[in-house]
């Protein structure tokens, strides 16, 4: 219990100073970007083309670990409303279909039925693309993500399932651990920030998985969250 404590006052911490630099570090990114761009509308071809190339998508991979660490240290559950989790699904699935056409991965959303939540929305939005974004991810080209969406009698769940690499169980116990990442110029901080938003709302996320077969993360919420109109 000790050990639970300190563990979360020390998340605490890491969490403010991270986002304390991640302000004070986005501005002068926002500048350099912004002058980047100008630069980008006169050199239209040669070396130069390419180097400004680089250097936007390496601005742009900052700014994104940037909003991965604000999200992390963001507090608990802001702005609680309700919605149709059903429609947020479709809305994530619109929100990556650049990030999975480019590998010609389909998603395959069943949504039995309308579901509402009251909850905090955008969190539990940024949570489902972390976790939706990793199956992407871990899918060869041309797969299918599938994305399931049903009420059980006590409670809301979520699949997402992928025919992705999978996980060794050694790779399941590490998953969620901040900064854990078996990606080149991944951040680790995806599903750390999902589990976080998940437990806030008193729900539960569950990874199975097998080594090349592929991953089942299984996401449920207790009733009280849902409200039918
Ligand atoms: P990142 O995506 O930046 O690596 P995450 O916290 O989102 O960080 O994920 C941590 C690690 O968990 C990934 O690097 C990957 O090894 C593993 N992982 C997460 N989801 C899946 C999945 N669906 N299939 C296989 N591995 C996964
Ligand atoms: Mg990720």
């Amino acid at each position: 219990m000790k050990e639970e404590i300190q563990r979360a006052e020390k998340l605490k911490t890491l969490g403010e100073v991270a986002a304390s630099i991640a302000h004070e570090i986005r501005n002068p990114l926002t500048v350099v970007q912004g002058f980047l761009q100008l630069m980008s509308a006169t050199i239209v071809e040669g070396k130069n083309r390419n180097y400004l190339e680089i250097a936007l998508d390496e601005l742009a991979r900052a700014e994104l670990i940037i909003t991965d660490y604000l999200n992390f240290s963001k507090p608990k559950l802001t702005k609680i409303e309700k919605f149709s989790l059903s429609d947020l699904i479709e809305n994530i699935t619109i929100l990556l279909t650049p990030l999975a056409s480019y590998k010609g991965i389909q998603f395959d959303s069943q949504v039995e039925q309308q579901i509402y939540m009251h909850t905090d929305r955008g969190q539990l939005q940024q949570a489902l693309v972390n976790v939706i974004k990793n199956a992407v991810e871990a899918s060869t080209e041309k797969a299918v993500v599938q994305i399931k969406l049903a009420l059980k009698s006590d409670r809301v769940e979520l699949k997402i399932i992928d025919k992705g690499k999978g996980m060794t169980p050694e790779e399941i116990q590490r998953i969620g651990t901040l900064f854990y990442t078996t990606k080149e110029s991944g951040t680790g901080l995806g599903t750390s920030v999902a589990v976080r938003f998940i437990e806030a709302m008193k729900g539960s996320i569950i990874y199975e998985s097998e080594k090349g077969k592929g991953t089942v993360c299984t996401i449920s919420f207790p009733l009280e969250l849902q409200n039918s109109f």
